[in-house]
Protein backbone atom coordinates (compact mmCIF):
# COMPACT_ATOMS: atom_id res chain seq x y z
CA UNK A 1 0.00 0.00 0.00
CA UNK A 2 1.76 3.39 -1.41
CA UNK A 3 0.57 6.55 0.02
CA UNK A 4 1.67 9.41 -1.90
CA UNK A 5 1.89 12.88 -0.83
CA UNK A 6 3.30 16.06 -1.20
CA UNK A 7 5.13 17.19 1.71
CA UNK A 8 7.13 14.78 3.91
CA UNK A 9 6.35 17.05 6.88
CA UNK A 10 4.25 20.14 8.50
CA UNK A 11 0.70 20.12 8.20
CA UNK A 12 -2.00 17.90 8.27
CA UNK A 13 -1.52 15.18 5.77
CA UNK A 14 2.04 14.37 6.44
CA UNK A 15 1.03 14.23 9.94
CA UNK A 16 -2.11 11.53 9.50
CA UNK A 17 0.55 9.35 7.31
CA UNK A 18 2.45 9.24 10.08
CA UNK A 19 -0.14 7.88 12.08
CA UNK A 20 -1.35 5.65 9.63
CA UNK A 21 1.89 3.85 8.23
CA UNK A 22 2.98 2.11 11.65
CA UNK A 23 -1.38 0.76 12.29
CA UNK A 24 -1.04 -0.11 8.07
CA UNK A 25 2.59 -2.29 8.75
CA UNK A 26 0.88 -3.43 12.36
CA UNK A 27 -1.40 -5.04 10.40
CA UNK A 28 1.32 -6.99 8.07
CA UNK A 29 0.44 -4.55 5.19
CA UNK A 30 3.90 -3.51 3.31
CA UNK A 31 2.94 -0.15 3.77
CA UNK A 32 5.61 2.84 2.21
CA UNK A 33 5.11 6.34 1.60
CA UNK A 34 6.13 8.58 -1.20
CA UNK A 35 6.39 12.50 -1.43
CA UNK A 36 6.19 13.78 -5.20
CA UNK A 37 8.27 16.68 -6.55
CA UNK A 38 7.01 19.77 -7.73
CA UNK A 39 8.70 23.11 -8.29
CA UNK A 40 7.35 26.99 -7.56
CA UNK A 41 5.38 27.39 -10.19
CA UNK A 42 3.42 23.84 -9.78
CA UNK A 43 3.00 24.67 -6.01
CA UNK A 44 1.26 27.77 -6.73
CA UNK A 45 -1.49 25.96 -8.69
CA UNK A 46 -1.87 23.56 -6.33
CA UNK A 47 -2.17 25.74 -3.42
CA UNK A 48 -4.82 28.29 -5.74
CA UNK A 49 -6.74 24.62 -6.10
CA UNK A 50 -6.65 24.46 -2.41
CA UNK A 51 -8.27 27.60 -1.94
CA UNK A 52 -10.58 27.06 -4.30
CA UNK A 53 -11.72 23.86 -2.85
CA UNK A 54 -12.63 26.16 0.25
CA UNK A 55 -14.79 28.09 -1.54
CA UNK A 56 -12.33 31.20 -1.56
CA UNK A 57 -10.28 32.94 -4.60
CA UNK A 58 -6.68 32.31 -3.29
CA UNK A 59 -4.97 34.61 -5.16
CA UNK A 60 -7.68 35.02 -7.46
CA UNK A 61 -6.93 33.12 -11.06
CA UNK A 62 -8.86 30.75 -12.40
CA UNK A 63 -7.24 27.43 -13.36
CA UNK A 64 -6.86 27.50 -17.27
CA UNK A 65 -4.97 26.11 -20.10
CA UNK A 66 -1.25 26.71 -18.65
CA UNK A 67 -2.47 25.68 -15.60
CA UNK A 68 -3.10 22.69 -17.42
CA UNK A 69 0.21 22.19 -19.30
CA UNK A 70 2.35 22.68 -16.40
CA UNK A 71 0.35 20.51 -14.06
CA UNK A 72 0.39 17.88 -16.59
CA UNK A 73 4.13 18.16 -16.88
CA UNK A 74 5.21 17.74 -13.09
CA UNK A 75 2.70 15.14 -12.60
CA UNK A 76 4.34 13.00 -15.98
CA UNK A 77 7.86 13.38 -14.06
CA UNK A 78 6.49 12.12 -10.70
CA UNK A 79 5.04 9.06 -12.76
CA UNK A 80 8.09 8.12 -14.58
CA UNK A 81 9.60 7.57 -11.10
CA UNK A 82 6.76 5.95 -9.70
CA UNK A 83 6.52 2.91 -12.79
CA UNK A 84 9.90 2.00 -11.61
CA UNK A 85 8.15 1.65 -8.05
CA UNK A 86 4.93 -0.12 -8.43
CA UNK A 87 4.47 -3.74 -8.94
CA UNK A 88 1.51 -5.61 -9.58
CA UNK A 89 -0.58 -6.37 -6.25
CA UNK A 90 -0.10 -2.50 -5.00
CA UNK A 91 -2.46 -0.46 -3.97
CA UNK A 92 -1.97 3.05 -4.04
CA UNK A 93 -3.32 5.82 -1.99
CA UNK A 94 -3.35 9.01 -3.49
CA UNK A 95 -3.26 12.31 -1.43
CA UNK A 96 -5.02 16.08 -2.40
CA UNK A 97 -4.79 17.43 -5.65
CA UNK A 98 -1.03 17.41 -5.75
CA UNK A 99 -1.33 13.96 -6.58
CA UNK A 100 -4.48 14.03 -8.54
CA UNK A 101 -2.47 14.04 -12.08
CA UNK A 102 -0.96 10.44 -11.50
CA UNK A 103 -4.20 8.38 -11.24
CA UNK A 104 -4.59 7.72 -14.77
CA UNK A 105 -0.92 6.16 -15.25
CA UNK A 106 -1.89 3.73 -12.25
CA UNK A 107 -5.24 2.78 -13.70
CA UNK A 108 -3.53 1.76 -16.94
CA UNK A 109 -1.17 -0.48 -15.33
CA UNK A 110 -3.67 -2.06 -13.34
CA UNK A 111 -2.80 -0.56 -10.17
CA UNK A 112 -5.96 -0.17 -7.98
CA UNK A 113 -6.16 3.79 -6.92
CA UNK A 114 -8.15 5.60 -3.93
CA UNK A 115 -7.88 9.08 -4.22
CA UNK A 116 -7.99 11.10 -1.03
CA UNK A 117 -8.67 14.55 -0.40
CA UNK A 118 -8.50 16.35 2.59
CA UNK A 119 -10.06 19.72 2.10
CA UNK A 120 -13.53 20.84 0.96
CA UNK A 121 -16.42 22.76 1.74
CA UNK A 122 -20.14 22.19 2.48
CA UNK A 123 -21.48 23.55 -0.67
CA UNK A 124 -20.47 25.31 -3.74
CA UNK A 125 -18.84 28.30 -5.66
CA UNK A 126 -17.89 29.49 -8.64
CA UNK A 127 -14.33 28.92 -7.02
CA UNK A 128 -15.40 25.21 -5.74
CA UNK A 129 -16.40 24.73 -9.50
CA UNK A 130 -13.47 25.99 -11.19
CA UNK A 131 -11.36 23.53 -8.97
CA UNK A 132 -13.65 20.56 -9.43
CA UNK A 133 -13.89 20.96 -13.30
CA UNK A 134 -9.62 21.25 -13.37
CA UNK A 135 -9.77 17.58 -11.09
CA UNK A 136 -12.15 15.33 -12.67
CA UNK A 137 -10.97 14.34 -15.62
CA UNK A 138 -7.77 13.17 -13.59
CA UNK A 139 -10.11 11.43 -11.47
CA UNK A 140 -13.33 10.17 -12.87
CA UNK A 141 -11.98 7.57 -14.98
CA UNK A 142 -9.34 5.96 -13.63
CA UNK A 143 -10.07 6.25 -9.11
CA UNK A 144 -11.61 3.47 -7.59
CA UNK A 145 -12.71 4.71 -4.17
CA UNK A 146 -12.65 8.69 -2.88
CA UNK A 147 -12.26 9.02 0.79
CA UNK A 148 -13.29 12.37 2.25
CA UNK A 149 -13.28 13.69 5.32
CA UNK A 150 -17.21 14.97 5.38
CA UNK A 151 -19.76 13.17 2.84
CA UNK A 152 -21.07 16.80 2.14
CA UNK A 153 -17.52 17.48 0.53
CA UNK A 154 -17.53 14.98 -2.51
CA UNK A 155 -18.92 16.49 -5.80
CA UNK A 156 -22.09 15.04 -6.94
CA UNK A 157 -20.28 13.13 -10.20
CA UNK A 158 -18.26 10.78 -7.60
CA UNK A 159 -20.36 7.48 -7.39
CA UNK A 160 -21.96 6.70 -4.06
CA UNK A 161 -20.86 3.36 -4.00
CA UNK A 162 -16.68 4.57 -4.66
CA UNK A 163 -17.55 7.59 -1.91
CA UNK A 164 -15.61 6.23 1.47
CA UNK A 165 -15.75 8.89 4.35
CA UNK A 166 -13.45 8.80 7.22
CA UNK A 167 -12.37 10.76 9.42
CA UNK A 168 -8.77 11.72 10.40
CA UNK A 169 -7.68 10.36 14.08
CA UNK A 170 -4.56 11.18 15.70
CA UNK A 171 -1.78 8.99 17.41
CA UNK A 172 -1.80 9.27 21.04
CA UNK A 173 1.49 7.74 21.75
CA UNK A 174 3.44 10.01 19.09
CA UNK A 175 5.84 12.46 20.78
CA UNK A 176 3.30 14.95 19.71
CA UNK A 177 0.65 13.81 21.65
CA UNK A 178 2.10 11.48 24.29
CA UNK A 179 1.88 12.52 27.88
CA UNK A 180 4.26 15.09 29.03
CA UNK A 181 3.97 16.99 32.50
CA UNK A 182 3.44 20.33 33.11
CA UNK A 183 7.12 20.88 34.44
CA UNK A 184 8.11 19.11 31.49
CA UNK A 185 6.65 21.10 28.98
CA UNK A 186 7.41 24.37 30.69
CA UNK A 187 11.30 23.20 30.24
CA UNK A 188 10.56 22.95 26.51
CA UNK A 189 9.35 26.08 26.29
CA UNK A 190 11.76 27.93 28.05
CA UNK A 191 14.18 26.08 26.37
CA UNK A 192 13.21 27.34 22.87
CA UNK A 193 12.85 30.74 24.11
CA UNK A 194 9.18 31.12 24.31
CA UNK A 195 8.50 30.89 28.04
CA UNK A 196 10.62 32.42 30.90
CA UNK A 197 12.58 30.57 32.70
CA UNK A 198 16.22 29.57 34.62
CA UNK A 199 18.57 28.45 31.91
CA UNK A 200 19.04 24.77 31.20
CA UNK A 201 20.28 22.41 28.64
CA UNK A 202 18.42 20.41 26.24
CA UNK A 203 15.44 18.38 27.29
CA UNK A 204 14.99 14.88 26.84
CA UNK A 205 12.73 12.81 24.79
CA UNK A 206 11.36 9.83 24.01
CA UNK A 207 11.14 9.53 20.29
CA UNK A 208 8.71 7.11 18.52
CA UNK A 209 10.79 4.32 17.94
CA UNK A 210 11.80 4.41 21.39
CA UNK A 211 15.11 5.93 21.58
CA UNK A 212 16.14 8.90 23.68
CA UNK A 213 16.15 12.23 21.43
CA UNK A 214 16.75 15.99 22.72
CA UNK A 215 15.27 18.89 22.03
CA UNK A 216 18.48 20.88 20.98
CA UNK A 217 16.82 23.89 18.28
CA UNK A 218 15.82 26.79 19.38
CA UNK A 219 12.66 29.02 17.74
CA UNK A 220 12.91 32.07 15.78
CA UNK A 221 10.91 34.26 17.97
CA UNK A 222 9.63 37.96 17.02
CA UNK A 223 8.62 39.56 20.01
CA UNK A 224 9.45 42.63 22.32
CA UNK A 225 10.86 42.66 25.34
CA UNK A 226 11.39 39.45 27.34
CA UNK A 227 9.15 36.29 27.08
CA UNK A 228 6.03 35.46 29.02
CA UNK A 229 6.60 34.55 32.76
CA UNK A 230 6.01 30.38 32.97
CA UNK A 231 2.82 31.58 35.34
CA UNK A 232 1.31 34.04 32.42
CA UNK A 233 -1.98 32.71 30.53
CA UNK A 234 -1.59 31.37 26.82
CA UNK A 235 -3.72 32.06 24.28
CA UNK A 236 -1.85 29.53 21.32
CA UNK A 237 -2.49 28.83 18.10
CA UNK A 238 -0.45 26.51 16.17
CA UNK A 239 -0.80 26.43 12.59
CA UNK A 240 0.98 26.65 9.48
CA UNK A 241 1.21 30.06 7.67
CA UNK A 242 -1.65 30.17 5.80
CA UNK A 243 -4.14 32.73 4.88
CA UNK A 244 -6.82 30.29 5.75
CA UNK A 245 -5.63 30.29 9.26
CA UNK A 246 -6.00 34.19 9.77
CA UNK A 247 -2.96 34.22 12.04
CA UNK A 248 -3.23 37.93 11.90
CA UNK A 249 -7.04 38.14 13.26
CA UNK A 250 -6.15 36.01 15.35
CA UNK A 251 -3.45 38.75 17.05
CA UNK A 252 -5.89 41.70 16.41
CA UNK A 253 -8.69 39.73 18.11
CA UNK A 254 -6.72 39.38 21.11
CA UNK A 255 -5.01 43.02 21.30
CA UNK A 256 -8.65 44.31 21.18
CA UNK A 257 -10.84 42.50 22.98
CA UNK A 258 -8.87 39.87 25.25
CA UNK A 259 -5.37 41.57 26.13
CA UNK A 260 -7.20 44.53 28.61
CA UNK A 261 -7.81 43.26 31.79
CA UNK A 262 -6.29 39.77 31.64
CA UNK A 263 -2.20 39.19 31.77
CA UNK A 264 -2.65 36.51 29.23
CA UNK A 265 -0.20 36.50 26.34
CA UNK A 266 -1.00 35.38 22.98
CA UNK A 267 1.77 32.92 20.92
CA UNK A 268 1.12 32.21 17.25
CA UNK A 269 3.13 29.23 16.17
CA UNK A 270 4.07 27.77 12.86
CA UNK A 271 7.24 25.96 11.07
CA UNK A 272 9.99 27.91 9.98
CA UNK A 273 8.87 28.92 6.14
CA UNK A 274 10.81 27.65 4.22
CA UNK A 275 9.50 24.05 5.82
CA UNK A 276 6.69 23.19 4.28
CA UNK A 277 7.49 21.81 0.64
CA UNK A 278 3.67 22.20 -0.78
CA UNK A 279 2.95 25.68 1.11
CA UNK A 280 4.28 28.20 -1.16
CA UNK A 281 2.32 31.44 0.97
CA UNK A 282 3.91 30.78 4.07
CA UNK A 283 6.50 33.20 4.10
CA UNK A 284 3.96 35.85 2.36
CA UNK A 285 1.56 35.21 5.08
CA UNK A 286 4.53 35.19 7.84
CA UNK A 287 5.61 38.55 6.87
CA UNK A 288 2.38 40.02 6.04
CA UNK A 289 1.40 39.01 10.25
CA UNK A 290 4.84 40.51 11.38
CA UNK A 291 4.19 43.85 9.29
CA UNK A 292 0.87 44.03 10.94
CA UNK A 293 2.43 43.48 14.71
CA UNK A 294 4.95 46.11 13.89
CA UNK A 295 2.02 48.41 13.30
CA UNK A 296 0.47 47.47 17.12
CA UNK A 297 1.31 49.86 19.89
CA UNK A 298 3.95 49.00 22.22
CA UNK A 299 2.25 47.09 25.08
CA UNK A 300 -0.04 44.90 22.79
CA UNK A 301 3.26 44.01 20.82
CA UNK A 302 5.22 42.53 23.95
CA UNK A 303 1.93 40.68 24.70
CA UNK A 304 2.62 38.91 21.00
CA UNK A 305 4.83 36.52 20.13
CA UNK A 306 5.05 35.54 16.30
CA UNK A 307 7.45 32.28 16.86
CA UNK A 308 8.76 29.93 13.57
CA UNK A 309 9.49 26.46 15.12
CA UNK A 310 12.34 24.29 13.74
CA UNK A 311 11.74 21.77 11.65
CA UNK A 312 14.92 19.93 11.17
CA UNK A 313 13.66 17.05 13.00
CA UNK A 314 10.05 16.60 13.27
CA UNK A 315 10.10 14.64 16.10
CA UNK A 316 11.53 17.74 18.03
CA UNK A 317 9.07 19.69 16.39
CA UNK A 318 6.31 17.89 17.70
CA UNK A 319 7.34 17.58 20.97
CA UNK A 320 7.39 21.55 20.99
CA UNK A 321 4.41 21.67 19.52
CA UNK A 322 3.04 18.86 22.24
CA UNK A 323 4.74 21.49 25.47
CA UNK A 324 2.83 24.50 23.47
CA UNK A 325 -0.22 22.73 23.02
CA UNK A 326 -0.06 21.29 27.02
CA UNK A 327 0.98 24.75 28.89
CA UNK A 328 -1.55 26.68 26.73
CA UNK A 329 -4.75 28.22 29.33
CA UNK A 330 -6.45 28.41 25.64
CA UNK A 331 -5.65 26.54 22.83
CA UNK A 332 -7.24 28.53 19.64
CA UNK A 333 -8.05 27.57 16.34
CA UNK A 334 -9.80 30.94 14.32
CA UNK A 335 -9.44 29.33 10.85
CA UNK A 336 -11.87 30.66 8.19
CA UNK A 337 -11.99 27.60 6.54
CA UNK A 338 -10.97 23.82 7.71
CA UNK A 339 -11.04 20.60 6.21
CA UNK A 340 -11.06 18.91 9.93
CA UNK A 341 -8.37 20.30 11.97
CA UNK A 342 -6.22 18.08 13.62
CA UNK A 343 -4.47 20.86 16.24
CA UNK A 344 -8.34 21.12 17.44
CA UNK A 345 -8.28 17.15 18.00
CA UNK A 346 -4.75 17.52 19.60
CA UNK A 347 -5.41 19.81 21.72
CA UNK A 348 -8.93 18.06 23.08
CA UNK A 349 -7.27 15.06 23.34
CA UNK A 350 -4.24 17.23 25.96
CA UNK A 351 -7.74 18.06 27.94
CA UNK A 352 -7.34 21.65 26.81
CA UNK A 353 -10.12 24.20 26.33
CA UNK A 354 -10.50 24.93 22.50
CA UNK A 355 -12.00 27.99 21.08
CA UNK A 356 -12.78 27.21 17.17
CA UNK A 357 -14.13 28.48 14.48
CA UNK A 358 -17.71 26.74 13.61
CA UNK A 359 -16.30 25.89 9.85
CA UNK A 360 -16.25 22.92 7.91
CA UNK A 361 -14.70 19.61 10.04
CA UNK A 362 -14.47 21.51 13.33
CA UNK A 363 -18.11 21.56 13.94
CA UNK A 364 -17.82 17.63 13.88
CA UNK A 365 -15.06 17.80 16.39
CA UNK A 366 -16.20 20.10 19.07
CA UNK A 367 -20.02 19.76 20.55
CA UNK A 368 -20.40 23.56 21.75
CA UNK A 369 -20.22 24.11 25.42
CA UNK A 370 -19.28 20.55 25.79
CA UNK A 371 -16.06 19.77 24.78
CA UNK A 372 -14.80 23.18 23.78
CA UNK A 373 -16.21 26.63 22.39
CA UNK A 374 -17.09 27.30 18.61
CA UNK A 375 -17.05 30.70 17.29
CA UNK A 376 -20.20 31.04 15.13
CA UNK A 377 -18.10 34.03 12.56
CA UNK A 378 -14.79 33.36 12.54
CA UNK A 379 -14.46 36.95 10.72
CA UNK A 380 -16.10 38.74 14.05
CA UNK A 381 -13.43 39.58 16.41
CA UNK A 382 -15.76 40.85 19.25
CA UNK A 383 -17.41 37.14 19.12
CA UNK A 384 -14.22 35.75 19.06
CA UNK A 385 -12.50 37.83 21.98
CA UNK A 386 -15.23 37.60 24.31
CA UNK A 387 -14.89 33.24 23.55
CA UNK A 388 -11.95 33.35 24.60
CA UNK A 389 -12.55 35.49 27.61
CA UNK A 390 -15.13 33.24 29.06
CA UNK A 391 -12.62 30.47 29.18
CA UNK A 392 -9.98 32.67 31.29
CA UNK A 393 -12.62 34.00 33.44
CA UNK A 394 -13.87 31.05 34.57
CA UNK A 395 -11.70 27.92 35.71
CA UNK A 396 -14.38 25.43 36.18
CA UNK A 397 -15.38 26.04 32.76
CA UNK A 398 -11.68 26.03 31.50
CA UNK A 399 -11.82 22.80 33.38
CA UNK A 400 -15.08 20.96 32.32
CA UNK A 401 -14.14 21.84 28.40
CA UNK A 402 -11.09 20.46 29.01
CA UNK A 403 -12.26 17.11 30.63
CA UNK A 404 -14.99 16.71 27.42
CA UNK A 405 -12.79 17.54 24.97
CA UNK A 406 -10.60 14.82 26.23
CA UNK A 407 -13.56 12.60 25.98
CA UNK A 408 -14.53 13.36 23.01
CA UNK A 409 -10.99 12.83 21.28
CA UNK A 410 -10.55 9.45 22.57
CA UNK A 411 -14.31 8.13 21.68
CA UNK A 412 -14.36 9.22 18.11
CA UNK A 413 -10.61 10.37 17.00
CA UNK A 414 -8.26 8.03 17.55
CA UNK A 415 -7.17 5.44 15.13
CA UNK A 416 -8.62 2.50 16.38
CA UNK A 417 -12.46 4.44 15.07
CA UNK A 418 -11.16 4.02 11.75
CA UNK A 419 -9.45 0.99 11.46
CA UNK A 420 -12.26 -1.42 10.06
CA UNK A 421 -13.64 1.71 7.90
CA UNK A 422 -9.61 1.20 5.94
CA UNK A 423 -10.40 -2.48 5.88
CA UNK A 424 -13.43 -2.33 4.87
CA UNK A 425 -12.35 0.32 2.07
CA UNK A 426 -9.34 -1.89 1.08
CA UNK A 427 -11.55 -5.50 0.80
CA UNK A 428 -13.90 -3.20 -1.61
CA UNK A 429 -11.26 -2.02 -3.75
CA UNK A 430 -8.66 -5.36 -4.09
CA UNK A 431 -11.78 -7.56 -4.52
CA UNK A 432 -14.36 -5.58 -7.12
CA UNK A 433 -17.65 -7.03 -7.61
CA UNK A 434 -16.77 -9.28 -4.63
N1 LIG B 1 2.04 21.33 12.89
C1 LIG B 1 3.31 20.95 13.32
N2 LIG B 1 4.25 21.89 13.48
C2 LIG B 1 4.00 23.20 13.24
C3 LIG B 1 2.72 23.59 12.81
C4 LIG B 1 1.74 22.62 12.64
O1 LIG B 1 3.56 19.77 13.57
O2 LIG B 1 4.92 24.00 13.40
C5 LIG B 1 1.03 20.26 12.76
C6 LIG B 1 -0.12 20.37 13.74
O3 LIG B 1 0.27 19.93 15.03
C7 LIG B 1 -1.12 19.47 13.06
C8 LIG B 1 -0.86 19.72 11.58
O4 LIG B 1 0.45 20.29 11.49
O5 LIG B 1 -0.86 18.11 13.35
C9 LIG B 1 -1.85 20.68 10.98
O6 LIG B 1 -2.99 19.97 10.67
P1 LIG B 1 -4.39 20.67 10.52
O7 LIG B 1 -5.37 19.62 10.13
O8 LIG B 1 -4.72 21.45 11.76
O9 LIG B 1 -4.20 21.75 9.35
P2 LIG B 1 -3.56 21.67 7.87
O10 LIG B 1 -2.13 22.10 8.00
O11 LIG B 1 -3.69 20.26 7.39
O12 LIG B 1 -4.36 22.64 7.08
Amino acid sequence: MININSTPAGGGVAEMLQVLLPLTRGADIDARWLVIEGNPQFFAITKRIHHHLHGQPGDGKVLGGAEVTHYESVMRRNTDELSAFVIDGDIVILHDPQTAGMARFLSDVGIPVVWRCHVGIDGSNEWTEDAWAFLRSYLEPYVDAYVFTRSQYAPDWVPKDRLHVIRPSIDPLSPKNHDMSAENARAILSYVGIVDGPPAGPVPFLRADGTPGRVERFADIIQTGPPPPADAPLIVQVSRWDPLKDMAGVMHGFVEHVLDGTEAHLVLAGPVVTAVADDPEAAVVLNDTWQQWRALRHHQRSRVQLVCLPMSDVQENAVIVNALQRHAAVVSQKSLAEGFGLTVTEAMYKGKPVVASAVGGIGDQIVDGESGLLVQDPRNLAEYGATVNRILEDPLLAVRLGEGGRRRAIDAFLPDTSLGQWEELLVAVMTPGA
